[in-house]
């Protein structure tokens, strides 16, 4: 049965939980908000299918072709060049059932079913949290069981998870994964609401994580309390400095140019320097890794509009597809005072704001300095 010694041995995906016959698994958030499986002894038959449903280990295959493309209609509601949005669409156009993450009203990221196009509006956006797909590797697998294609996006421990279930199922299972820099604490960032709720004394009403309204490398929260809306960088500083990650994801098997998908989309960083005068507006551009043949013929064709170059993937290289993020250096330490005396006090003390925060920058900048002398 499913085990879980080191907590960077798993990314939380759900899949074993769905795979268990006897019901014998669930998925319990730990203090952070990251879910991990537990198995109740009295279900448990120690049959061992959750452990060879478990896929997370790296993924075989050669790296496949490499596109920088964007669509032009949707570059305002979508995170990079539109490529998730212009997939999803016309994958429910085509009658497949399409799975992808959603922030609900609750301000909770969780991994939602669509079947029609209108459905497919809270998917759009990079959302720098864990979705929680808990149940969901198994509705996949019942829609496939039922005849129906599916198109499934996120990230790729979740898509390895979901493919592993669908066995051999697989065919009619398209698998779209993003490259992934790694998730955030879900209660970190429920917190952080919560936080800036009792600050502003009003109720939020939205929330973006990055507002594609402040161009494509801008890197800021948009956070709405009915007609007024702020911009804030606390908790995107939070995450890019790594200080709150899933411990899978420091450790993560799919940091690497063979993919457990289909197809992947990225933002083509470097897109200017590679391909000059190509998508260099700051609008967004889309990196697209066609890795199955399922993929080429699915991504082969396109009804919308769309600005399309092949890219050398040397040209457009990032660091997540070569090794997993490296922690901070404080991490475990962020954690460990998070739990103890919750956000507010973990802000004071690693926000942009705090003391330290600004001594460290003080002191890369003097180094960044002294060396170019
Ligand atoms: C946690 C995280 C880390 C990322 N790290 C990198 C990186 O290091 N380098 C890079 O180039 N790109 C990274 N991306 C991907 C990038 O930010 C864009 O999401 C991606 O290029 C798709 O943009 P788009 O315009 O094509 O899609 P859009 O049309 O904006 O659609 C967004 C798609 O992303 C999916 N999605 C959004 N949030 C999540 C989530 N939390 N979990 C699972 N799926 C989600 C949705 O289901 C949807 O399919 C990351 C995304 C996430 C969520
Ligand atoms: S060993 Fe079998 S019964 Fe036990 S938790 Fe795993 S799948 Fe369920
Ligand atoms: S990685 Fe997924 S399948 Fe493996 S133990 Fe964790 S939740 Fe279960
Ligand atoms: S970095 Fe790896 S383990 Fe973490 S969410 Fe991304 S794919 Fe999963």
């Amino acid at each position: 049965m499913i085990h879980i010694e080191n907590r960077n041995q798993c990314s939380g995906c759900s899949a074993c939980a769905d795979a268990c016959p006897h019901r014998a698994i669930r998925m319990v958030p730990d203090g952070m908000g990251f879910p991990y499986p537990a198995v109740d002894p009295d279900l448990c038959v120690d049959c061992g299918i959750c452990d060879r449903v478990c896929a997370f280990r790296p993924a075989a295959g050669p790296a496949g072709a490499a596109f920088a493309l964007r669509f032009p209609a949707y570059l305002d509601r979508s995170q990079s060049g539109g490529l998730g949005y212009a997939l999803m669409r016309k994958a429910v156009r085509a009658g497949m059932a399409v799975y992808g993450a959603a922030m609900g009203a609750d301000f909770v990221v969780r991994h939602v079913r669509v079947t029609q196009e209108e459905g497919l509006e809270p998917l759009r956006l990079t959302k720098y949290v864990q979705s929680d797909t808990a149940g969901i590797p198994g509705r996949v697998l019942a829609d496939l069981k039922a005849g129906r294609k599916v198109l499934f996006t996120g990230t790729p421990c979740q898509c390895a998870g979901v493919g592993a279930l669908a066995g051999a199922r697989r065919k009619d299972l398209l698998l779209v994964d993003l490259l992934c820099h790694g998730v955030p604490a879900p209660f970190v960032w429920r917190d952080y609401l919560r936080y800036v709720e009792k600050r502003e004394g009003e109720p939020l009403t939205g929330a973006l994580f990055r507002d594609p309204a402040l161009g494509w490398h801008g890197a800021k929260e948009k956070l709405c309390f009915g007609s007024r809306s702020l911009t804030a960088d606390e908790y995107a500083s939070l995450y890019f400095r790594r200080l709150m990650m899933r411990p899978s994801c420091l450790a993560c098997p799919f940091a690497s140019l063979a993919r457990p998908s289909d197809l992947t989309m990225a933002d083509c960083w470097g897109v200017e320097k590679a391909l000059p005068g190509f998508a260099d507006d700051n609008r967004g551009c889309s990196l697209l890794l066609v890795n199955t043949e399922a993929g080429h013929a699915f991504a082969a064709h396109f009804d919308e509009p769309l600005e399309l170059r092949e890219v050398d993937i040397d040209a457009v290289m990032q660091p997540n597809l070569q090794a997993p993020t490296q922690a901070h250096k404080y991490a475990p330490l962020f954690e460990r005072l998070y739990l103890r005396h919750g956000f507010p006090f973990v802000l004071r003390h690693f926000g942009q704001a705090s003391w330290n925060h600004r001594i460290a920058s003080r002191i890369v900048k003097f180094k960044k300095k002294w060396l170019a002398k």
